[in-house]
């Protein structure tokens, strides 16, 4: 559906009966026969837009008027797939909180095809709750409004914060009601990502024990996401991919912990090859200060808590590893070490890229690397004492800056405080609070706000969560926005628990 129909005089005519062409090619339909089951989305009884995102339309080079049509929407709701889709449902396996399960798959959701977009970047067009696929195991196959527009709404937000991530071009609601805990608006997601290939597709290949379909895999995937390596052997591929993968789950994570962004649910399936944040389910921001805090509500171990994010980015790398042994090396004891040597520079990686993070945040100017972990590390040792608000307190300590008075939160009769921020007032120099205001954001997806949004927009209001989208679109600039999408949640609001995307 690349604008196309301009002095067509049938145009418009054309548009509300046929479903449009997207332009999809179809790299993986076409290299990766074994990993997925072809399937086409369910019928949907009366798809309506939700939300959509003009602006991702457009970097897709879709035709932004054409996508909101009758045939337009019917094809995002999987209704009438578009003439070029070839829907397919991916296999993949995973690790579900340390337990590995062999056979998981789309099991709501197909993958309708790629699009290179206006950079030239081959991404994924994807609908989730799309109808029962082959890998459906007991589930119902569809999606509910609230999740899928908690998916669109963080992916949005990460996307202006700068964080690799997928995003959603559109929800459509489906006109069905589906059974939860109550019956509850039905929905699909239209979500791009540079490519869906998991952690867990290789733990698939690796499992069938088909060293051509392992091999087919490792060559696809390096071919789309480490062209440097194209050209070389597989196994050289192999080993670079790896290294990619070390190294941008890396940064991502540390994105992640400079933001106070939990996941919730790091199972090695929701890890990306590509180093995008996937599957907003039970995600959310923190509010006051704990290393410790988790918000799932199946999350009884703590094992993705908060400060455990960067050790559990290891373990899932080291899942990947385990696949491309036989890959890397005929010699499973040079493969090892090979593979052994790139992992061991994920926490270089990691500490490095976090430590510049916080480097900025904190507007040092910089040290040695010791002396500034050591500043960071105690700042966020008082937030966690005195249970501050984590992302105000950055732009707090901006505004202090400012206006030469401490932050409310450093009282005098606290030694500890008081020290530090005397010891980091040396460490700052005149532009500081202008470069931490540029990377501390004040628009996060406050849980509260979010809460408030999905549930009007559950009641058929949509209005509020139009307006959060729009806000943390912004994340960095205070504007005219009203100033309670910048406060924490009030204590009235309690504990807060997520439950995954259903
Ligand atoms: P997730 O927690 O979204 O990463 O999903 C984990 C696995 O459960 C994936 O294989 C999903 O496709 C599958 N799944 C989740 N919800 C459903 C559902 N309602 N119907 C079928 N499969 C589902
Ligand atoms: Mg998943």
């Amino acid at each position: 559906m690349r604008r196309s129909c301009t002095d067509d005089p049938y145009a418009d005519i054309v548009s509300v009966v046929a479903p449009p062409s997207f332009g999809f090619e179809h790299t993986f339909a076409d290299g990766l026969d074994g990993l997925y089951a072809e399937w086409a989305p369910a019928p949907v009884p009366h798809p309506e837009l939700a939300v959509f995102n003009e602006s991702l339309a457009s970097e897709l080079g879709l035709d932004i008027d054409h996508l909101q049509s009758t045939a337009g929407v019917r094809a995002l709701a999987g209704d009438a797939a578009p003439p070029d889709a070839r829907p397919l449902a991916q296999a993949y396996s995973g690790h579900q909180f340390g337990g590995y399960s062999p056979r998981l798959g789309d099991g709501r959701a197909v993958l309708l095809g790629e699009l290179v977009d206006n950079a030239g970047v081959r991404r994924d067009l994807h609908l989730k709750g799309s109808g029962r696929t082959p890998f459906a195991r007991g589930g119902d196959g569809k999606a509910v409004l609230g999740p899928m527009l908690r998916e669109y709404l963080f992916g949005e937000a990460m996307h202006a914060l700068g964080i690799p991530t997928t995003r959603a071009l559109a929800v459509v609601t489906t006109g069905e009601s589906v059974t939860r805990e109550t019956a509850l608006p039905g929905a699909v997601l239209a979500r791009v990502a540079s490519s869906h290939l998991r952690v867990g597709t290789f733990q698939y290949a690796a499992a069938t024990g088909d060293a051509e379909l392992m091999d087919r895999l490792v060559r696809y995937a390096a071919e789309r996401h480490v062209p440097a390596a194209t050209g070389e052997t597989l196994a050289e591929q192999a080993a670079a991919l790896f290294a990619h993968v070390v190294d941008v789950q890396a940064a991502l994570i540390a994105d992640w912990m400079a933001v106070g962004f939990i996941h919730g649910v790091m199972n090695t399936d929701n890890v990306t090859i590509s180093g995008e944040t996937i599957d907003y389910g039970p995600c959310a921001f923190l509010d006051a200060y704990d290393a410790a805090t988790v918000f799932s509500s199946i999350d009884h171990g703590g094992r993705y808590a908060f400060g455990n994010q960067p050790a559990i980015g290891a373990w899932n790398l080291a899942r990947l590893a385990e696949t491309l042994v036989p890959v890397v090396d005929d010699d499973p004891d040079r493969a090892v070490q090979t593979l052994t040597a790139a992992l061991e520079q994920y926490p270089l990686r990691f500490g490095g890229s976090w430590l510049t993070h916080m480097r900025t945040k904190l507007g040092l100017v910089p040290g040695s690397d010791d002396d500034d972990r050591e500043v960071a590390e105690g700042f966020l040792a008082i937030l966690e004492r005195r249970e501050i608000d984590f992302t105000n307190a950055f732009r707090d300590l901006a505004t202090s800056l400012r206006t030469g008075a401490p932050p409310s939160f450093m009282p005098v009769d606290d030694d500890g405080a008081t020290s530090w921020y005397h010891g980091w007032l040396e460490r700052v120099d005149r532009d500081a609070a202008q470069r931490m205001d540029a990377v501390n954001p004040v628009h996060i997806p406050r849980n509260h706000l979010v809460e408030e949004a999905l549930a009007a927009a559950t009641d058929g209001d949509l209005a509020p969560i139009t307006t959060l989208v729009e806000v943390l679109g912004r994340p960095f600039e205070r504007g005219d926005v009203d100033g309670r999408f910048a406060q924490p949640a009030p204590d009235s609001f309690g504990p807060y628990r997520t439950f995954c995307g259903t």
